[in-house]
């Protein structure tokens, strides 16, 4: 292999390396070699970026909302030409299989490009009907410059679903994606700026999170946080916006139930549903179902059918067309995952398939692969079943009726999604209308409408994206109330 790639930041319209020449590497899950190296940007290149978002801002925010839209949309255009490197760089970047990323991430990018791009020009003022003496209306201002920050799981698409509302609605924005996966949140910015993008609209700074995200959130010019990670970095940034009493949005980690009652009508496909629901993506996506409960009269029946399932599916090199699972995405995750598992087997849970790293013959001999692997014999309250493993580690857990299946379900501190198998309408509403998290799926796993609420309650959440819900954070509203008499 040659020289690694170096990427550089995107700081009022160009390409710019970090002042103080400082790098970090980039590594290749699949294969464990450095293949890219990314700005570890300090604080004169965030000083540098945010004094370009607040010069860019006023004339940004005064384009009518259609011309931003075109900007978007040219943008969403680049991104899905690009759709097949753009999948291929994904892959590499984070070790997830290269025919998910050219199925889901790459274009889920350039619908939310589009989508918001589509929803900023339908969106509809708000009046309020005239009283006898005066008329309100509610305006919707953007907020200034935003920072937009991003975790190493999805990284284009969350990349996406975040800089897209700021900018339609008129923010300028300094994005910082996760130093772990900064590959195509760079190549992005490069297609901004053949795009068009007036300079200092977007920027984007690399680095990592200690770094340069803390002072990206502490920086005095930014007026808003747009933050998805874990729930420890979400405190962090909640702490640090406080005293500055900034608007934040915190979308953060889970431990989400997948129930599937007796009176579910399962068939193969769905069966292939819950699978993807627990292993998608090495089951590092946040909305994976990690605690699987199942009603005890099909227990025995349903964990045949499902292990039959999980045993045939492949691990390996991300760029095979044959592999289901690909790496973890670093060295640190994977160390943290199998510590989970000796952790699960320490507290004396049946390992039904799975349990060890896999190792992949030929190029991927160093890469960071497990197997997918699922669990039974823990109660819910176990350090397995509480904790957010972020892995492809999936509990099987029995319960008895309705009620049991609640309790369970919210016995925890996350709040996320969930999903429920049934083919009882009257349960599918009681039960969704009970369960303490933000997304609830009956008889699917992760069907997106962008026009819907995403965000989680407890530790998983402050706020909400999606839809209007993402276009009211980066805004202000200002009520204007007229005398008419
Ligand atoms: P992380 O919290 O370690 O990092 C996320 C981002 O925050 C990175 O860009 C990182 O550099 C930055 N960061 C780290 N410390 C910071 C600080 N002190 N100040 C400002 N920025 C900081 O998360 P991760 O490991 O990259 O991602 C995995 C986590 O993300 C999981 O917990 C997962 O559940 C969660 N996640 C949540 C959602 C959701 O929508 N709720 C979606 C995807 C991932």
């Amino acid at each position: 292999m040659g020289d690694p790639h170096l990427i550089r930041n995107l700081v009022d319209g160009a390409l710019q390396p970090p002042r103080e020449d400082r790098w970090l590497d980039v590594f290749e899950p699949a294969t464990g070699a450095v293949f890219a190296r990314c700005p570890d940007s300090g604080s004169g290149d965030l000083d540098d970026a945010v004094a370009a978002a607040s010069r860019a801002f006023p004339a940004w925010a005064a384009l009518p909302a259609s011309e931003r839209a075109g900007f978007l949309h040219r943008l969403a255009a680049l991104v899905e030409g690009e759709l097949e490197e753009l999948a291929w760089l994904e892959s590499r970047d984070s070790g997830k299989p290269v025919a998910l990323a050219r199925r889901l991430d790459i274009p889920r990018a350039v619908a939310n490009l589009r989508f918001f791009a589509e929803a900023v020009t339908q969106w509809p003022g708000e009046s309020h009907a005239p009283d006898p003496v005066t008329l309100n209306y509610t305006l919707r201002q953007p907020l200034g410059a935003v920072a937009c920050i991003s975790p190493w799981n999805l990284p284009l698409y969350l990349f996406t679903w975040k800089i897209a509302p700021a900018l339609a609605t008129g923010n300028t924005v300094v994005a910082k994606p996760s130093e772990v996966t900064p590959c195509t949140a760079a190549r992005l910015g490069e297609l901004a700026i053949a795009a068009g993008f007036p300079a200092g609209v977007l920027n984007i700074v690399h680095g990592t999170g200690p770094r340069i995200g803390q002072a990206l959130v502490e920086h005095p010019a930014i007026e808003a946080v747009s933050f998805t990670g874990s729930t420890r970095t979400g405190a962090a940034i909640a702490a640090a916006a406080a005293g500055s009493f900034r608007k934040v949005s915190l979308e953060m980690g889970g431990k989400n139930p997948a129930i599937v009652f007796a009176d579910a009508e399962l068939s193969d496909a769905d069966l292939d549903t819950i699978v993807r629901s627990g292993f998608a993506n090495q089951g590092e996506i946040c909305l994976c179902g990690s605690r699987l409960l199942v009603e005890r009269p099909i227990y025995e029946a349903f964990k045949a059918r499902y292990l039959e399932r999980v045993k045939a599916l492949v691990v390996g090199d991300p760029e095979d067309p044959a592999s289901d699972l690909g790496a973890l995405v670093s060295r640190t995750h994977f160390d943290k995952v199998t510590a989970a598992i000796s952790r699960a087997r320490a507290e004396g849970a049946r390992v039904l398939c799975g349990g060890e790293a896999v190792r992949v013959e030929g190029r991927c001999a160093n890469g960071w692969f497990v197997a997918p692997t699922v669990i039974e014999g823990l109660p819910n309250a176990s350090a397995t079943n509480q904790e957010e493993i972020f892995g492809p580690l999936v509990a099987l857990i029995p319960f008895d009726g309705e009620a049991e299946a609640i309790a369970i379900a919210n016995d925890s501190r996350y709040g996320l999604a969930a999903s429920v198998w049934t083919s009882h309408l009257d349960r599918a509403h009681r039960v969704a209308a009970a369960l303490e998290c933000g997304i609830v799926w009956i008889n699917c796993w992760l069907q997106r409408d962008l026009r819907t609420p995403f965000g989680g309650v407890k530790q998983s959440g402050v706020g909400r994206e999606g839809g209007v819900e993402a276009l009211r954070f980066f805004t202000e509203p200002k009520n204007i109330c007229i005398r008419t008499r």
